[in-house]
């Protein structure tokens, strides 16, 4: 598929995706929800034929997606962690795949608890220090790197274009969780990745109501490997599904930049507030991961992770104590969550490379008022 660079990213996103060749001039594609479709004879292949394999609402979807990447292909996941997984099928037995220490709890689960049963090894190490990943992949064949920047729930920043490098010296893919950034933000691509994953359940359906993955490439070898996985590990997206979040992502880029309005507010608050002990968010001149930010993103969502002074107590009290900031998992919506990671889904019984701190609270900033979030905060951080 060609991608059309000539207007600006919050232009292509209000109109990726529509389908110039329907006759009927909607503005939207129509929901084809057909399991099947009929052939004139079987000499006649039909443009689809079985919608695991391929359905018009996913691929106008799909189209619409790979274009904010800016890559050549694009395949849609019915979650994120389907996404996941499906790039994890392109490894096989006895490869050796290079992970950060703090990587996403079920990213984690997998690569400790699944793949291992197909001899899939995979070692975590600091990535903040590309030094570490330069010694990793010279102290043995490697398959693999995946990363993710921003870290889920930690916030450090990763630098992608010299990972990147580092790999391809070595003809080592890399993939990247672009989870916490959304396209808008960051493209991984751009800066050398080979594979770019997103849990589209996040930013770029934005309104938590549904579960969504997308994984997408440049290299027709990895298309070709990935358009098999999708369409015999089965694990696609409802017609119905796509189309909520092709209707979801066309404010992506006005949802954005009021997440980062919001966010960048509510980090400063945080940081002179006499209880709380340190602030991860890139978009702060003071965080430890805002130079490399500052290179590989255009903006930085609504993510922040900050540790309270007095401890698990003290992020316990303040996370059951918010009332704007919903006590919820998830993130990337339009409304604002609170969580605690310690006791999250990042703090599994299985373990976690690294665990999160006790005193970790993680916020996924909403589009709301940003004197109201920092109002709530006022009263939680009383508490
Ligand atoms: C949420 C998340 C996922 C998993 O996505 P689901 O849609 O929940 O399956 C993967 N990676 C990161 C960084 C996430 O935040």
């Amino acid at each position: 598929m060609e991608t059309k660079t000539k207007h600006a990213f919050d232009t292509r996103v209000v109109h990726a995706g529509r389908d110039l060749s329907d006759r009927t001039g909607a503005l939207v594609p129509p929901i084809h929800p057909a399991a099947a479709f009929a052939r004139e004879s079987l000499d006649a292949p039909p443009q689809y034929v079985y919608s695991r394999r391929g359905n018009p609402t996913r691929a106008a979807l799909e189209s619409a997606m790979a274009e904010l990447h800016g890559a050549r292909h694009c395949f849609a996941f019915g979650s994120g962690m389907g996404a996941v997984t499906a790039v994890a099928m392109l490894l096989k037995a006895d490869d050796r795949v290079l992970l950060p220490d703090d990587v996403y709890s079920n990213t984690h689960r997998l690569f400790t608890h699944l793949t291992p049963n197909n001899r899939v090894r995979a070692e975590y190490i600091d990535m903040t220090a590309v030094a570490n990943v330069e010694r990793a992949l010279a102290a043995e064949p490697t398959a693999m790197v995946w990363l993710e920047s921003p870290t889920n729930p930690s916030m450090k920043v990763i630098d992608i274009a010299a990972v990147a490098r580092a790999a391809r010296a070595r003809s080592v893919p890399v993939a990247v969780d672009n989870s916490y950034a959304s396209p808008y933000f960051q493209r991984p691509l751009e800066l050398g990745a080979d594979i770019v994953v997103e849990s589209t359940t996040k930013y770029l359906n934005g309104h938590d109501d549904i579960m969504g993955g997308a994984v997408f490439v440049n290299d027709p070898g990895l298309a070709e490997r990935l358009a098999l996985i999708q369409y015999v590990g089965g694990a696609v997206p409802s017609p119905f599904d796509c189309w909520l979040l092709l209707r979801g992502m066309k404010t992506l880029a006005l949802r954005m930049e009021r997440h980062q309005e919001n966010a960048l507010a509510i980090a400063r608050f945080l940081e002179s507030h006499p209880r709380v002990a340190t602030v991860r968010y890139p978009g702060l001149p003071s965080d430890p991961g805002h130079e490399i930010a500052r290179r590989q993103m255009h903006g930085y969502s609504g993510m922040i992770a900050f540790e309270m002074k007095d401890g698990a107590g003290a992020a316990r009290r303040v996370v059951e104590s918010s009332r704007l900031f919903q006590l919820a998992g998830g993130l990337g919506g339009v409304e604002s969550l609170i969580s605690y990671p310690a006791m999250g889904s990042g703090a599994s019984q299985m373990g976690t490379a690294i665990a999160p701190s006790t005193s970790l609270v993680r916020l996924s900033v909403g589009i709301e008022n940003k004197d109201d979030l920092i109002a709530d905060l006022v009263q939680a951080l009383r508490a």
